[in-house]
């Protein structure tokens, strides 16, 4: 049983490869020739969604179809219509759902299909499945990002460590279970593993390239910096979590190396920073990407949107068009000089954390974003932050390298304070020093604006 795996596992591996080298072929391609082949797959997809799902056939006009005339989907809407979105009716939302809960191990459903769920900040639930094909697709995608990062096959062979989701569940634990084989070797490590535990396997492992949420990866500069981390790295990356210029300073020093930015989302949007670390390239030969507003009309580049509409090119059993994600983007108005075609999103924010509307001196409201908390960052007595929003203000919480530092909270709060009053907000900063943050999923939200 765990020799056929293996050996299926093999034949992923070497599936992503291949489509690793086909992706790495078209991140320079003219841009007319981009939107030919983006052109040509949507066409195929429609195609395929109309024939195959119920749901789609309702909502896709036959012919050639300009992708705009297809209705936004939104998560909520595909929960409750997933029997009849799905092209395989042995896919049941209740029936996965209620076997993704009580799998313990890297497994598959009916032996051929990856099965994820995402939280979600509206508490609902989110529920993904990939074929083989399509699960190919993502790992192939994430060796694109590795490749761009320096990180080559090579032998012996390279030393990867995931550091990710604390649930089998989610994705980062899945990719390093599946990418585990072949030329690289992958470690994948919870992210919710005590700290001694994670530096005492990164110390035997000895890997070449860490990919970890920022929040993991600062608390691991601690570790390098007092010495009981001994990681010697080509190549460092963070996802999932908001990472600010103090954060990327501390761990260039530490590890020796300029982090790179990976950007990966369950529903199949994925992207990576070049090596001009001035934006992500989003992989928009993969998904297309319609940056909108809260209206749902389209934002022109340079201007931040609401939300993006993602359609996945490659997932064939569980068609995403026009899938609205909850992350704020703009979109680089000028081409990257590193000569790569593909979408540059100047920013992303949102999505885990919160862009906080704060009382603004003299009336009205003023948005903060999690970057303008940076200045905690930047306090070395720091290990880690959340901050929430509270009737008034802020509540910020705390938790600190070492104990003793009685000037913290009012160090803190000043610095906070300064900040807001810089953006013209009046709101009350609260400092509080606690143990330890929760972190549901393994996902650190390091900004969380008040329900409601
Ligand atoms: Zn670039």
């Amino acid at each position: 049983m765990r020799a056929n795996y293996h050996r299926r596992r093999l034949s992923w591996f070497g599936g992503c490869l291949k489509q690793s080298k086909v992706f790495l072929g078209q991140d320079r391609l003219a841009p007319a020739e981009l939107a030919r082949l983006r052109e040509e797959r949507l066409q195929a997809l429609l195609a395929h969604a109309r024939e195959r799902s119920a749901f789609y056939r309702e909502r896709i006009p036959a012919g050639p179809v300009a992708l705009e005339h297809v209705p936004a989907l939104d998560k909520a809407e595909m929960m409750e219509r997933y029997d009849d979105l799905v092209t395989d009716p042995r896919l049941r939302r209740d029936e996965l759902l209620g076997w993704v809960e009580t799998r313990r191990r890297d497994e598959f459903f009916e032996d051929r299909y990856r099965v994820m769920t995402t939280s979600g900040s509206s508490g609902r639930k989110g529920l993904f499945v990939y074929d083989r094909e399509g699960w190919a697709a993502i790992g192939g995608q994430f060796l694109r990002g590795s490749t761009w990062f320096g990180v080559r096959p090579k032998l012996p062979r390279t030393r990867m460590v995931i550091l990710g989701g604390a649930a089998v569940t989610h994705m980062s634990a899945q990719g390093g279970a599946s990418l585990g084989v072949g030329v690289h070797r992958v470690l994948a490590l919870r992210v919710t593993a005590p700290v001694e535990e994670q530096v005492a396997a990164l110390n035997r492992f000895r890997p070449d390239y860490l990919n970890a949420y920022a929040s993991a990866a600062m608390r691991l500069a601690e570790e390098q910096e007092a010495g009981r981390l001994r990681l010697s790295l080509s190549a460092l990356s963070t996802s999932s979590e908001l990472r600010t210029t103090a954060m990327t300073e501390r761990l260039t020093a530490a590890f020796g190396v300029h982090p790179y930015d990976l950007y990966a989302t369950t529903e199949g949007l994925l992207g990576a920073e070049c090596e001009r670390h001035d934006g992500i390239h989003l992989f928009d030969d993969n998904c297309i990407v319609e940056n909108v507003d809260d209206d749902g009309r389209p934002v022109p580049p340079g201007e931040p949107g609401a939300r993006v509409l993602v359609t996945n090119l490659y997932n064939r059993v569980q068609p995403v068009i026009r899938l609205a994600v909850a992350d704020v983007m703009t979109i680089h108005p000028e081409p990257c000089p590193c000569g790569r075609t593909l979408v540059r999103a100047a920013a992303i924010e949102g999505r885990r954390d919160d862009v906080l509307s704060l009382p603004a001196r003299g009336g009205g409201t003023v948005s903060v974003l999690p970057a303008h908390f940076s200045v905690i960052t930047r306090d070395r007595a720091v290990r880690e932050f959340q901050v929430r929003q509270e009737p008034g203000g802020v509540r910020v919480l705390v938790v600190p390298c070492a104990d003793g530092d009685p000037e913290l909270e009012a160090r803190l709060r000043d610095a906070v304070a300064r900040a807001l009053g810089e953006l013209g907000a009046e709101a009350r900063v609260e400092v509080e020093r606690c143990e330890a943050l929760a972190r549901p999923g393994g996902k650190l939200q390091i900004v969380q604006a008040m329900p409601g």
